[in-house]
């Protein structure tokens, strides 16, 4: 995908998969949308990694996977093979930035106690590092049973690079041509990055939703939102500016970390891949 000047490539760490209706609190109806599952076994697939944003001298990875010790039912470990298929070592990414601090997007922020990404400064909003990185974070049951606390947990595997983390909050340039738009709900400081390069604008949407449906329908509450309100409200004020502009953008955990567009058909939203 291209921005402008800005190069984005997908990072894919691997996926997790479940039934259609699982993720979500209230009856999810997929009819219409079943394009969208995977196609030979019906389950909903959410991809797990990161994207890789290049442009002038910066080397910026969104995003960092599940991992490469993954638990059931999460398969991840591509991540590193990911990035060097790109042509990027570790060594040469300037800088990190997360949407937010679940375990499904740290898992590489650190190895074997030292940080991945040896020269890069890392950044998150202070919202989520002060909420998961705290002593009294108690881990939710869904993260406990898909992770081993003792490696995955926020506090473990963010350690080794807590002296160089940098913190925005809310709506914040964190980079030149990188914004973050509020979006908290998902988690406490779970972000969107507006993208921005001669003229051109892009989104990734990290975890402000987990499947197309959930984008262009009434409020799917998905199950692991902590502020579902402030979540669902959330969507609609970005979906709103995705439609108005057709802005091309990515998510968290789309399939195969493909870019979309939105419109809006008669009085309805349309979300449609965009060609690679
Ligand atoms: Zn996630």
């Amino acid at each position: 995908m291209r921005i402008g000047q800005m190069r984005i490539d997908p990072l894919i760490d691997g996926e997790t998969v479940s039934p259609p209706t699982a993720c979500y609190v209230n009856p999810a109806d997929w009819s219409g949308y079943e394009n969208y599952l995977d196609t030979t076994t019906g389950v909903h697939m959410n991809t797990l990694g990161g994207y890789l944003i290049r442009y002038d001298d910066r080397v910026i990875v969104v995003d960092t996977g599940a991992g490469p010790k993954p638990v059931y039912p999460v398969s991840s470990g591509g991540f590193r093979s990911a990035l060097y298929a790109t042509g990027v070592t570790p060594a040469e990414v300037t800088d990190v930035i997360y949407s937010h601090l679940h375990l499904d997007h740290i898992g590489w922020a650190s190895i074997n106690g030292k940080p991945f990404f040896a020269n890069a400064t890392y950044r998150v909003d202070k919202r989520d590092w002060d909420y998961f990185v705290s002593p009294d974070y108690d881990m939710p049951d869904w993260e406990k049973a898909a992770s081993d606390p003792s490696i995955d947990a926020a506090a473990v595997r963010l350690a080794p690079v807590a002296d160089r983390m940098e913190f925005f909050e809310g709506d914040q340039e964190v980079l030149p041509g990188i914004e973050s738009v509020e979006a908290s709900g998902h988690t406490p400081g779970s972000s969107v990055l507006r993208l921005t390069s001669d003229g051109e604008q892009g989104m990734l949407l990290g975890d402000l939703v987990h499947s197309q449906p959930e984008l262009v329908k009434e409020r799917w509450h998905f199950f692991a939102h902590l502020d579902p309100v402030a979540a669902m409200d959330a969507v609609e004020r970005i979906r709103k500016e995705l439609a108005d502009t057709k802005m091309p953008f990515g998510a968290a955990h789309f399939p195969g970390l493909r870019w979309g567009q939105l419109s809006m058909k008669g009085s309805e939203l349309r979300y449609d891949l965009i060609p690679l």
